[in-house]
């Protein structure tokens, strides 16, 4: 089949390559009335490994399946309960050493699995068709923590919520999303919007493309996410207006050791320069990393080696210790105890 399916064919006057992806159950494996359900999960599997997999179904695959499948079944209660909240890791200007801001990043205190990292949990929630209840609760949190720590005089200049495709195509997205703000009071550029550069690049989406502009013409801040990955035109950018790309993590990773990552981002940095767009490096998880960005001109750094995410809580104790650590340089070579 796939080798019949993979000849070119002839179309409308141009010639279409295609492929097939395949689940097969058979019924040693299966009572008869799964066979179908069986072979239609061995498909999705075999549609998420990319274009023209077999995948044969398996009691692996079973199983994955079964867990996933409480999972979605446990959604409506994670919501309900306020299981799914917004964690929060911090960004850093490399300049001044100030905290620029913070992502909002979903996770699910799951009452028996555990804290639940989004790949862990989103495609569940989108199966249980709730990705709009996950937008508006992150949003939410995101908006009453920077909220809350405006009162308490630790003040954040933004926090950046990412928004997934379905909610970028929502209709009434731009008016609920001024409506929450203004409700916190918050001026616009207090909400990032972080948007994913592949989710940029549909440039025929009119009811994307509508919703972009009418963030934008409100004053909202934007980011693109991801940047790099997804082949994004640079007309698409400009377009945009978005105020920051980010340097996606695959192109940051041990750039302090390897010349090929250095030339790739310092490449970045400088279309950015040209476009006037600030930029941040993600998943920046050492030091090394962190000083050869700020030396090729990076504005901004957000990973592990400043912080991993962390509960709204938390986020207190650490703004201070930061500010601290700020204020007093390491003293090196300063004699202890
Ligand atoms: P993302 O937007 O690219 O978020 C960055 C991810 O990289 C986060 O994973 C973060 O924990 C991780 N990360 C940060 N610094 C480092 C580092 O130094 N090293 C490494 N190895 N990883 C680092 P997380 O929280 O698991 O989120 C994964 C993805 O799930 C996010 O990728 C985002 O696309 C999606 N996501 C998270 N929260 C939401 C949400 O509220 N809504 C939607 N639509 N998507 C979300
Ligand atoms: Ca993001
Ligand atoms: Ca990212």
């Amino acid at each position: 089949l796939s080798r019949a399916l993979a000849e070119p064919m002839y179309f409308g006057g141009g010639i279409v390559h295609t492929s097939a992806s395949i689940g097969v159950a058979t019924p040693e494996t299966l009572e008869l009335d799964e066979l179908l359900a069986g072979a239609e999960a061995a498909l999705s599997q075999a549609m998420r490994s990319g274009p023209g997999s077999i995948q044969r179904f398996s009691s692996d695959l079973r199983d994955r399946l079964s867990r996933q499948s409480a999972l979605i079944r446990s959604v409506d209660t994670g919501f309900a309960n306020s299981e799914i909240r917004a964690w929060f890791q911090p960004q850093i200007n490399t300049d001044t050493g100030e905290i620029s801001g913070f992502e909002a990043l979903a996770r699910w205190q799951h009452p028996q699995l555990g804290t639940l990292a989004p790949g862990e949990f989103l495609e569940a929630v989108r199966h249980a068709g709730r990705m709009p209840a996950l937008g508006h609760t992150m949003l939410e949190q995101a908006l009453a923590a920077i909220t809350f720590r405006d009162r308490k005089k630790l003040k954040v200049p933004t926090v950046s919520v990412n928004f997934s495709p379905d909610e970028l195509r929502e209709r009434g997205m731009v008016e609920r999303v001024k409506w929450e703000v203004d409700r916190h009071n918050l001026a616009p550029e207090r909400l990032t919007i972080e948007i994913l550069e592949s989710v940029a690049a549909l440039s025929n989406d009119d009811i994307i493309l509508r919703n972009i502009d009418g963030l934008r013409s409100h004053g909202f801040r934007m980011d693109l996410d991801d940047f790099g990955t997804g082949q994004a035109s640079i007309a698409n950018l400009r377009r945009f207006g978005v105020q920051r790309i980010k340097i996606d993590r695959s192109f940051v990773t041990e750039l302090d050791q390897d010349e090929e990552q250095r030339s790739i981002v310092a490449a970045i940095l400088s279309l950015a320069e040209h476009l006037k767009v600030e930029t941040v490096a993600e998943g920046v998880e050492t030091q090394a990393e962190h000083a050869t960005l700020a030396q090729l001109g990076c504005d901004h750094v957000q990973g592990f080696g400043v912080s991993k995410p962390m509960p709204f809580d938390q986020t207190f104790a650490w703004i201070n210790q930061h500010r601290e650590r700020i204020q007093k340089p390491p003293q090196i070579g300063r004699k202890t105890g």
